[in-house]
């Protein structure tokens, strides 16, 4: 059983001081066929080998204190070949804002988008990414891949309790299938906060997701494909997912996600969503939405981000209640959106927005 991350070998990694330097590595590699016939053995440690990097510290503040901030994004086989990278300035922007959030020196929006080009074309170059198949099509891309982009920062050597100064920024590759266990599909509220006013939930930091990972695990537990977040002060509002936004369809037409303050991600598959809900002439609306409007209003409900796409959340369980969505089924506003979104990102329908920035 493989148990290590299968990252690709060609790594992007930049250190500040002063400025970037920036160096692109290739770590230890065969062929993909040839590295498919090894044994599991060798297999595994050849894979191990490209996720270490000798000459960083293992004693950091992001080892020690969870001091990093990081990104997702998508690479997707286009259906007439090649690969395009879903909206990477959005994630470039929010990246140096994360950065600077954490009193980081923030990572240039331009070099992150170069870098993340980069690092996918020669990786490309050494055949390691998926490419295109037909077959996707006929289950609405639920068993389509792709190249999933993930770049961090890794603090400086140190062991007081200190902001980094002197981060290195590395992006790593690696491809990806499907995101949520098939046979779950409900969604529990969990009893935990994610994040609180004043605190660092609005930051892709890697310390906000110890909360979402207990959450995530006990919902797993109970039965359940996704955990929800209620606002830590009232416990009466949604806030989002484990890992992603949310979004409800409601019986009067309106589709409402929690609206971004302090305590919410601003996810870049939310606002493409509202962007297309919008092109579709559906009112959409970003404000609070508190749990028993959204149980009881609901018609459909979905989360949203990089890796989920839009996945529709069948029921919501709060508090020993339970209510499903659409009967249970994945409803026709949410399949449409979801739809939409896949056929943008794997180029089957035309990138009107320009969206899609060809590797
Ligand atoms: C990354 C993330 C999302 C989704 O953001 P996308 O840009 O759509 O991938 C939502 N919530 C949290 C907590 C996240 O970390």
């Amino acid at each position: 059983m493989a148990f290590s991350l299968n990252s690709y070998p060609v790594v992007y990694r930049a250190k500040y001081s002063d400025v970037w330097t920036e160096e692109f590595i290739e770590k230890p590699h065969k062929t993909r066929a040839e590295e498919a016939a090894l044994t599991e053995k060798e297999r595994e440690r050849l894979i191990e080998s490209r996720n270490y990097f000798e000459d960083m510290p293992l004693v950091s503040y992001s080892t020690q204190y969870g001091l990093g901030v990081f990104e997702g994004l998508k690479a997707l086989p286009q259906k007439d070949g090649g690969l395009a990278i879903f909206r990477p300035d959005k994630n470039a922007a929010r990246f140096a804002r994360s950065m600077k959030g954490f009193r980081m020196p923030p990572f240039p929006e331009e070099l992150f988008v170069k870098a993340c080009l980069e690092v996918v074309r020669r990786n490309a170059a050494l055949r390691f990414t998926p490419v295109y198949k037909p077959e996707w099509e006929k289950d609405s891309f639920s068993t389509a891949e792709a190249v999933y982009i993930r770049p961090f920062t890794y603090s400086e050597g140190g062991i007081g309790v200190k902001l980094s100064s002197e981060p290195w920024v590395v992006i790593i590759c690696t491809t990806v299938g499907a995101y949520f266990e098939q046979d779950l599909h409900g969604a529990v509220v969990s009893g935990r906060a994610r994040a609180t006013p004043r605190g660092t939930g609005w930051i892709k930091a890697s310390s906000n997701y110890v909360i979402s990972a207990l959450a995530k695990h006990e919902a797993a537990e109970a039965g359940f494909m996704e955990c929800v977040f209620l606002d830590a002060i009232e416990r009466r509002y949604v806030e989002e997912g484990s890992s992603c936004n949310i979004f409800f369809y409601l019986k009067s037409g309106e589709l409402v996600t929690p609206e971004l303050g302090d305590t919410i991600l601003p996810g870049i598959t939310r606002e493409s969503v509202i962007e297309l809900a919008r092109d579709k002439g559906v009112r959409v609306s970003e404000r609070r939405i508190s749990i028993d409007e959204a149980m009881s209003e609901s018609r459909e409900c979905f989360v949203s981000g990089t890796a989920a796409g839009a996945t529709p959340i069948e029921s919501l369980s709060y508090n020993g209640k339970k209510v499903e969505f659409n009967g249970g089924k994945c409803g026709d506003f949410t399949a449409e959106i979801r739809d939409t979104l896949k056929t943008l990102q794997y180029g089957i329908s035309r990138d009107t927005k320009g969206w899609m920035l060809r590797v």
